[in-house]
């Protein structure tokens, strides 16, 4: 298969997913994981009406984007450290940081916010799984951590974001992808001011259909589209 007929393929499947649950499909946000994928693969994507990509590493994110239409909005999905926040907030069509989980980094989020007289959307990444080799905040700290987020008035929260292990049997992580959608109601229901629980951003190349029956608004999928990683 070619690189539109994956993106095709992937398409359908988060259809079929969100009809298994009576879920209406332009509720998920597909967002493509271009990661050591070229510029020519993202313009074949663009041009099928994809604007929302993402990358895991500030200084990748940043090459790909200067030599890409403004409009692209990009997402930031891996582990973020402080020292390249300003690159990520002075950008402005980066849309989303998937990955806050500690409060150093939302300070200096804050900070750089303040320099830029902007702000910026993020979401909380929850260690539901409890893995010792993913970061994330604990499920049982994730409350507390996001109303102390609430505190800083340039950072706006928008939801939750986990990353599950990989395993074979994706059925495996259904119970913390569920657990992510309970834990944001939890928050939701404590009505933080200032923050949103409106995505859940959860299920990759591995999972993502389960991820959508229990409550996914984005999937981050990239080798489904874009093929295996060098
Ligand atoms: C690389 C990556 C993905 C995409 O992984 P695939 O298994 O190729 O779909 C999704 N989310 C994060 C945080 C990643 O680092």
């Amino acid at each position: 298969m070619g690189l539109l007929e994956r993106l095709a393929d992937v398409q359908r499947r988060i259809r079929l997913a969100a009809e298994r649950v009576n879920r209406n499909p332009e509720e998920i946000k597909l967002i493509p994981v271009s990661k050591y994928h070229s510029i020519e693969k993202i313009q074949t994507l663009l041009k099928a009406g994809i604007y929302d990509f993402g990358e895991s590493r500030v200084q990748e994110l940043r090459e790909k984007q200067s030599q890409l239409p403004k409009d692209v909005n990009w997402h930031l999905i891996g582990h973020l450290q402080r020292n390249k926040v300003k690159y990520v907030v002075r950008m402005p069509n980066c849309k989303l940081i998937h990955s806050v989980d500690n409060l150093r980094l939302v300070q200096e989020i804050q900070r750089r916010c303040e320099l830029e007289d902007t702000t910026m959307d993020i979401l909380v990444q929850v260690n539901v799984a409890n893995d010792d080799a993913k970061f994330g905040i604990l499920s049982g700290e994730a409350l507390e951590f996001v109303k102390k987020v609430a505190e800083f008035d340039r950072v706006k929260v928008k939801g939750l974001m986990t990353i599950v292990p990989e395993v074979d049997d994706p059925e495996e992580v259904r119970p913390y992808f569920r657990r992510l959608k309970e834990l944001s109601e939890e928050i939701r229901k404590a009505a933080i001011p200032g923050v949103e629980m409106a995505e859940l951003s959860m299920g990759m190349t591995n999972d993502f259909e389960v991820a959508i029956e229990e409550g996914a608004t984005m999937v981050r999928i990239g080798s489904a589209i874009f093929g295996p990683r060098k």
